[in-house]
């Protein structure tokens, strides 16, 4: 995409941070940089596509928003309501508002762990499952959506199998967990077994006692 070339040495509109030519969102607080969706309205509306052209104009109109003190409030896990649920976002589209919530079309989603691990979740090629593989003679499933908690102490920390579904949805990550045995935290907020939850970058994801951090990038 000829969009990043767009992207020169900026400052975050919500902490005043002076970031890099390359960065998506601001290292300091998390918030998705207003040139990186700017650059992104203008690659979509040239886009003839019709659905490109519908999450542009949620781009937009989210961005005029930007300066609401709604937007302030990152860090509090929401629950979308039943009416929002994945099976009917086709209809009922979640606005991706800027600040946290809004992934980015380039961005990426890590899971930042105490030991410095960091596990990638490649959401985009379809919904993943935070969970334990197993194998084959341990009554695993061999079930390649899991992304595989087993080296991080799952295990001793509570990580059901089939732990948290992970889904991105119109540019927003949805998090939900599948009735697992000792439950998901959101930001110490405990989910609602089979309801998803929209996920912000550094929200911080609790699997049992496994505590791992969310970053997009
Ligand atoms: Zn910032």
């Amino acid at each position: 995409m000829t969009t990043m070339n767009r992207l020169q040495k900026r400052v975050c509109s919500n902490c005043g941070q002076l970031c890099g030519p390359t960065q998506l969102y601001c290292p300091k607080c998390g918030f998705v940089l207003p040139d990186a969706l700017t650059a992104e309205i203008k690659a979509e509306m040239a886009d003839v596509d019709e659905h490109e052209h519908t999450q542009a104009q949620q781009a937009v109109n989210g961005a005029d928003n930007a300066d609401t003190p709604d937007s302030k409030k990152t860090t509090v896990a929401e629950v979308i309501p039943p009416t929002h649920k994945l099976a009917s976002t086709g209809s009922q589209r979640v606005l991706a508002q800027p600040g946290t919530g809004y992934f980015h079309q380039h961005a990426r989603l890590y899971l930042h762990h105490d030991s410095g691990r960091i596990i990638p979740v490649d959401v985009r090629t379809g919904t993943k499952i935070l969970g334990r593989r197993g194998s084959a003679a341990d009554g695993g499933t061999g079930d390649l959506r899991i992304v595989d908690l087993t080296d991080l102490g799952a295990v001793e920390y509570g990580v059901s199998r089939r732990h948290l579904q992970v889904t991105l949805s119109d540019d927003v990550i949805y998090a939900m967990d599948l009735g697992s045995t000792n439950g998901t935290f959101l930001n110490r907020e405990r989910l609602t077994p089979d309801q998803p939850y929209v996920v912000r970058n550094r929200s911080v994801l609790q699997l049992g006692v496994l505590i791992l951090r969310v970053q997009f990038a």
